[in-house]
């Protein structure tokens, strides 16, 4: 790819792409087009969500109103009760939480959402943005917990500014109405399969969805364009030793439902995946490439090894990373997940400046030309150097990430 075919991608594609929308679906077809002209097989592949489109959302405190986005797949109808602000959500802040609506911050996961149910919590507010931003987006998020059979509460999302308000309020008293349909739709991952001489595979991922407020140009278009590289790449020399399947996963962004879509369809392939190398999120302006090992030290050691070798810097570590990478590493296929991490202020994701201007196309094509040939030399092996293992620390750290065991 030159940058010229990079920023074609970039402006065709640069554009909210949420779960189960027509934009999701065109993304994927675009994709499986991009593979189909370089001579690869490449399809698009369903798989159906729940999906909620919310009619009422409804915010006051105090009787004044704040903007806000109804959790999808929280509880319908209408509750008032005081606020209370946790920002931790521990058993000492929630001694207070009976018949009240509590204030969180950030990210709720399952072990929290458990511990606000226990405590007698009524209602549930959370929020993103930053108060130094302009906007006044408000991201529509997912009482994801529902699905697995946890009682719901009431869920409104609002703006940072909003929620600092509402904490310097006090404990007003909070009315929240909130309806919504119910159904199911479908979801699209793009598949690219380029056989190799033997029946073992490597399998690339890299999310094409974004975030309800987002273009998602650095998360994950980049990603994305990192695979077409890749492929590319490895059609020169093919059929290489192993054979490499790019998956293009959908509706990561509502927990990994694409690549976990796709481990469950074809399951009885999983025992011929030998590794599966994970991008999402490159070409950041500045930042350094970060490559996180769910594997064992010998993976680890290999790859430092390798970046010795052709004299490019990759932060490696050894852990998990919130991708698509930990469906894979948790049915056993050791994972390389790939993201360079902005510094400090320095790009944004999840929100309207998630929009190409921190990204740079030079960096880009940098790192997905190491990502690229590191996937050619592994795919042209005798042997894969990464030993098909995952250690108990890695283990142990899945099954945390991925609410199996809770900490
Ligand atoms: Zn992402």
């Amino acid at each position: 790819m030159n940058q010229k075919q990079v920023r074609r991608i970039i402006n065709d594609l640069g554009h909210i792409r949420v779960s189960c929308s027509k934009e999701e679906k065109f993304t994927a077809e675009y994709l499986a087009e991009e593979c189909k002209k370089m001579g690869i097989e490449a399809k698009v592949e369903t798989f159906e969500l729940p999906v909620s489109e919310i009619t009422r959302a409804v915010l006051t405190a105090d009787g004044k109103p704040f903007p806000c986005t109804g959790y999808q797949f929280g509880k319908n109808g209408s509750v008032d009760a005081p606020l209370l602000y946790v920002p931790r959500v521990d058993e000492i802040n929630l001694a207070a939480a009976k018949g009240r609506v509590v204030l969180v911050d950030g990210w709720i996961r399952k072990p929290e959402y458990e511990k606000i149910l226990k405590a007698g919590a009524v209602g549930l507010i959370t929020y993103d943005g930053d108060v130094k931003w302009r906007d006044r987006d408000i991201d529509t998020k997912e009482l994801r917990f529902s699905h697995e059979g946890l009682e719901r509460l009431f869920g409104v999302n609002v703006n940072a500014k909003d929620a600092v308000k509402l904490v310097e309020m006090g404990s007003p008293k909070i009315h929240i109405e909130m309806d919504q349909k119910e159904g199911k739709a479908d979801s699209y991952n793009a598949v690219a399969t380029l056989p190799g001489t033997t029946d073992e595979w490597i399998v690339l991922s890299a999310h094409l969805d974004s975030r309800p407020t987002a273009p998602g140009v650095w998360d994950n278009l980049t990603g994305c364009l990192a695979l077409l590289q890749t492929l590319e790449d490895l059609k020169k020399t093919a059929p290489n030793r192993f054979g490499v399947i790019a998956l293009f996963c959908g509706s990561e962004e509502r927990g990994l439902l694409g690549a976990k879509a796709f481990v469950k369809d074809h399951a009885e392939e999983i025992p011929k995946w030998m590794l599966n190398v994970n991008v999402d999120m490159i070409g950041s302006t500045m930042g350094v490439l970060k490559c996180m090992v769910n594997g064992t030290d010998s993976a680890a050691a290999w790859l430092k090894a390798y970046c010795n070798e052709v004299g490019y810097s990759v932060d490696v570590t050894q852990q998990v990373m919130s991708s698509d990478s930990t469906v894979f590493a948790d049915k056993g296929v050791p994972a390389l997940a790939f993201g360079n991490m902005a510094p400090r202020n320095q790009n944004a994701i999840h929100c309207r400046y998630d929009d190409g201007s921190t990204v740079f196309v030079p960096r880009i094509l940098e790192h997905s030309a190491f990502i690229s040939a590191m996937t050619c030399r592994l795919a042209s092996s005798f042997r894969c150097p990464i030993e098909r293992k995952i250690p108990k620390n890695i283990r142990e750290e899945l099954d945390k990430y991925l609410n199996i065991k809770k900490d």
